[in-house]
């Protein structure tokens, strides 16, 4: 591996060309903002003449329409589970608020999640559907949507279930069970887990593991012996 140089040169660049080279790998052509002047060339060269840098795209695709829908859905989910406190909260002051504590928490600018503004890409837009889901998780907001299809991170929400003893498929409390709905063999020391409630338990051992997962869009947590005893310790 090579090494990174301190102080790097970071230079915002344009890519302007792509092809597949002989050997099958992607080549990209860019062209610099700046240009690197020949000494500094050398000097992040190696002893063999090569050259390595590291390579960022930058996200330009702004948040999607079902991305708005699954952002408006939580937050009414929200609102509703505050409807018994008095000074209830309204969807877009909720909104206001939980941007607040995910753009202090991520450490970037406020955003609108207007597409006509264009500060909200995908991946922010993606990153605040999993924070918000998270809430709900966390302080058992009912939704009213399946959780698996607002879902936009699954495997980091499966993982959370597990973690927060909620059904992988409808959040009820649940227990974490053993589970083979990869087809995996099985392996001392690996475990495949769920986290299920006693309904969906019964019908995932009444259909199989398998065709319970392809049904309800779940899938089990992969997890090491380290990994499964530090979440049978949580609680
Ligand atoms: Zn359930």
């Amino acid at each position: 591996m090579e090494t990174k140089v301190e102080n790097a040169k970071n230079i915002l660049a344009k890519v302007t060309a792509t092809r597949f080279n002989k050997e099958g790998q992607q080549e990209i052509m860019i062209t610099l903002d700046e240009s690197i002047i020949g000494y500094q060339l050398e000097r992040y060269t190696n002893g063999i003449g090569e050259l390595y840098g590291e390579f960022t795209l930058f996200d330009n695709r702004i948040i999607t329409a079902q991305q708005r829908k699954k952002i408006h859905a939580i937050l009414s989910d929200i609102v509703k589970s505050t409807s018994g406190i008095k000074n209830t909260y309204d969807v877009e002051s909720i909104k206001e608020d939980m941007k607040l504590i995910f753009c202090d928490l991520k450490g970037i600018d406020d955003f609108s999640t207007s597409e006509l503004t264009g500060s909200c890409t995908v991946t922010i837009a993606s990153e605040f559907i999993t924070f918000l889901l998270n809430f709900c998780l966390e302080y058992g907001v009912p939704l009213s949507d399946p959780p698996v299809e607002l879902a936009e991170d699954l495997k980091h929400q499966l993982i959370k279930c597990l973690y927060e003893r909620k059904c992988a498929v409808c959040w009820k409390p649940g227990m974490v069970y053993q589970v083979s709905t990869t087809g995996a063999k099985k392996v001392e020391g690996r475990h495949e887990l769920m986290c299920l409630c006693n309904d969906h338990y019964q019908e995932a051992e009444s259909i199989g593991h398998k065709a319970f997962a392809s049904k309800q869009h779940v899938l089990g947590i992969l997890m090491n012996q380290e990994q499964y005893m530090k979440l049978k310790n949580k609680r």
